[in-house]
């Protein structure tokens, strides 16, 4: 058999599936699996299943209500179900004309006639049209990339290219594993005998395989690059703790324990030739931004410079005007750049940053635009870091060698060939993630975690309340409000759309404005321009407005410590991070702090489930633990969103076992057969090369 041709028109689809490579298409598996391999008797089959019936069309109308909806009934000679379509064509309906004989696949449900199935897969047959000989694998796949072409290039994959293991046949023995070649072979195509159960939770042992595999992949990721920047060179950034200690003397509070420890370790990380990859984790309101502006100020203490970049124009402002208070008693004076600057101002700072006349550049992703070009950059600190792409912070990578490795050379007289200097790398996330899964997945980042917050913080009180008692909540915020606290008012999340999401704001703003003729009430919303955000975001922090309308452009970040109440719009329409980011925006100052999650029955299980968990708890790394649990990681992670999901199928916390044997074997296996190693990497990581540094 000769490998298929494929057109640049598939080509490009197969890419979006981060599929590159005639290889990829082998570990591109099946997502579920269709039985067609047998009929149900109508009278058997329960709502809940997926089952796959035959029988004859008895009934066949266009309902209205609720909405136009096609609605037959199936029957076979010992029960009845009906076939539900909300969206059809006329052709539809003709082919499921009354006497027609029809096979319909689809998820049993209890409806208002009685059981039911939704956009059933249907089609025409006669009396022996022959059933499927094998479950039917179903792929993730795209808009015009249909099953059966994927499927077809996936078969002449498996039938074209090697299949050969990676793994040493002891080592598989050992593990008690399955081969590499049976296992694809089968998780592609599998026999009609093996049970639809195994294969659809991930149990069966071809699928153990797999997960080995790639979780194995990440394992041994982690510690090639390890290594190898273990090679790559950085400048030295001493500790000589002249400015870092002058700051620790004049802030207004002492340092906790865990800011003292996280920092000692960056700082010995800075301190060494190569470059440091290392990600502070802290619940919000853990104070990150002393540790970060500590580690700026031992880049500064070299001669070199820093970009600290946040996510947010309303971010990267909070953190230019704090910084610039912490750090201009040591006549140390930042530079703010963002994308809304005038031109004249964005020449003036890009002049600065690359004369080397400023150490401390702040300011949105608009800092590693091509146009701005470091001096010498020393440290690169990214705020929020989850918030941003995996293509921007390859590009900041990117850029940060290439200035950095310019000047450094010219600065220390390098030779040539050792102009490839990076500069170090700190990024921070109180998207609070169990230490284990952090370090499973952000490949080769070395994890400091601050895990205790300030003293002298009340908890803050969290109260679910439905959405009858609107009126109620909105006398508790005037009430707080005539008693000097200031508070915010968080607008829902619309279906991910910004312009339903911005008319909700607007429209809360008038109503809000209009009850509370007493107060001033501001707004803030994605879509206002920068200076008015932030002249907002001023006049809130000045307490001289008191009540803040927000869409959740206020989630990450924002510090404003007298402000000690928050409702939270439709919180049921929220996810767990997101509550938990929001709720961090109070309690930040000596006050009791409240916050409202203001709820609209009827809850699906999922809103249920997250409320209770919000309520529960205000540690940030228990709720992470538990939303792994709810989510999975992929979403945990914002993966989705940035494209890259770094693990396919293998799930960290079903998996642990799985992930520990990886862990042994990646360590055995570079040692004693690092050609193995090798073959798998070039498996599993040949499209991902990029991404794991990220
Ligand atoms: P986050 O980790 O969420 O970024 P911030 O760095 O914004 O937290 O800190 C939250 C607040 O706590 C800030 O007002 C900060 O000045 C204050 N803070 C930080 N460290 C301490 C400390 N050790 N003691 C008291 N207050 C602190
Ligand atoms: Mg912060």
């Amino acid at each position: 058999m000769q490998p298929t041709k494929i057109s640049p028109a598939t080509l490009s689809k197969l890419a979006k599936l981060g599929i590159h490579h005639r290889a990829d298409l082998l570990l591109h598996l099946p997502l579920r699996y269709e039985d067609e391999t047998h009929l149900a008797p109508i009278a058997t089959v329960q709502a809940g299943e997926t089952v796959q019936v035959q029988g004859t069309i008895t009934h066949n109308e266009i309902a209205f209500r609720p909405r136009r909806t096609l609605v037959c009934r199936l029957e076979d000679t010992g029960g009845e179900l009906y076939l539900r379509f909300l969206n059809f064509y006329p052709s539809q309906q003709k082919q499921l004309a009354v006497g027609k004989q029809i096979r319909a696949i689809g998820e049993v449900r209890m409806g208002y006639y009685g059981l039911e199935m939704v956009h059933p897969k249907c089609r025409a047959v006669d009396g022996d049209t022959p059933l499927q000989q094998s479950l039917a694998p179903v792929y993730p796949t795209t808009a015009g990339l249909s099953q059966p072409i994927l499927r077809k290039l996936i078969v002449n994959a498996l039938e074209t290219l090697p299949l050969s293991d990676t793994l040493p046949d002891a080592l598989l023995k050992k593990l008690k594993l399955a081969c590499f070649a049976d296992s694809i072979q089968l998780l592609h195509s599998p026999s009609p005998d093996i049970s639809a159960n195994s294969l659809e939770d991930r149990s069966h042992a071809a699928w153990r395989r797999i997960k080995f595999d790639e979780l194995l992949a990440q394992q041994l990721s982690m510690r090639v690059h390890h290594r190898e920047r273990g090679k790559r060179i950085a400048p030295k950034l001493a500790a000589h703790a002249k400015l870092t200690a002058r700051l620790i003397k004049d802030l207004p509070f002492a340092l906790t324990k865990a800011q003292q420890r996280t920092f000692a370790e960056i700082s010995r990380d800075l301190a060494q030739p190569h470059p440091m990859q290392r990600l502070l984790l802290g619940d919000v309101g853990s104070g990150k931004t002393i540790v970060a502006a500590l580690a700026a100020l031992q880049a500064i203490e070299n001669g070199y410079q820093v970009a600290l970049m946040a996510p947010t124009e309303i971010l990267a402002e909070q953190h230019y005007l704090k910084l610039r208070d912490w750090l201009e008693p040591l006549a140390i004076t930042p530079v703010w750049l963002s994308g809304s600057l005038k031109k004249k101002d964005k020449q003036f700072a890009a002049g600065r940053i690359a004369s080397g006349e400023t150490l401390l550049a702040i300011g949105t992703h608009a800092l590693f635009q091509e146009q701005i070009s470091f001096h010498k950059l020393g440290l690169a600190i990214v705020d929020e870091q989850h918030k941003f792409g995996v293509q921007q912070r390859l590009a900041l990578r990117n850029k940060g060698k290439l200035d950095v490795g310019r000047a450094s050379a010219r600065h220390v007289g390098l030779k040539p060939d050792l102009q490839k200097m990076e500069p170090h790398q700190l990024m921070m996330s109180a998207t609070p993630i169990p230490r284990t899964l952090a370090m499973s997945y952000y490949a080769d980042l070395d994890v400091s975690v601050i895990d205790e917050l300030p003293p002298g913080r009340t908890p803050v009180i969290t109260k679910l309340v439905s959405d009858e008692r609107r009126d109620e909540v909105i006398a508790r915020v005037r009430a707080a409000c005539m008693e000097g606290q200031q508070a915010y008012w968080v607008c829902p999340l619309i279906d991910e759309s910004e312009t339903l999401q911005l008319q909700t704001a607007l429209e809360t703003f008038q109503l809000l404005t209009q009850t509370f003729p007493e107060l001033r009430v501001g707004l803030v919303h994605g879509k206002l321009d920068n200076i008015e955000k932030a002249r907002v975001m001023a006049a809130f922090k000045a307490n001289e407005l008191q009540l803040l309308v927000a869409t959740t452009v206020i989630e990450v970040g924002v510090d404003v410590p007298n402000a000690s109440l928050m409702v939270i719009d439709h919180a049921e329409r929220m996810g767990l991070a997101q509550l938990h980011q929001l709720r961090g925006r109070v309690g930040r100052g000596a006050a009791q702090s409240l916050c409202v999650l203001l709820y609209q029955q009827p809850l699906s299980e999922l809103a249920r489930a997250r409320l209770k968990i919000i309520f529960e708890s205000n540690d940030g790394f228990a709720i992470a633990q538990q939303d792994l649990q709810l989510r999975g990681p992929g979403e945990l992670l914002g993966a989705r969103q940035s494209g890259v999901a770094m693990l396919r199928f293998a799930d960290i916390s079903a998996d642990e076992d799985l992930l520990n044997h990886a862990r042994q074997v990646a360590d055995e296996l570079l040692h004693d057969f690092p050609e193995a190693a090798r073959a798998h990497l070039q498996r599993w990581m040949a499209n991902k090369r990029d991404y794991l540094h990220v």
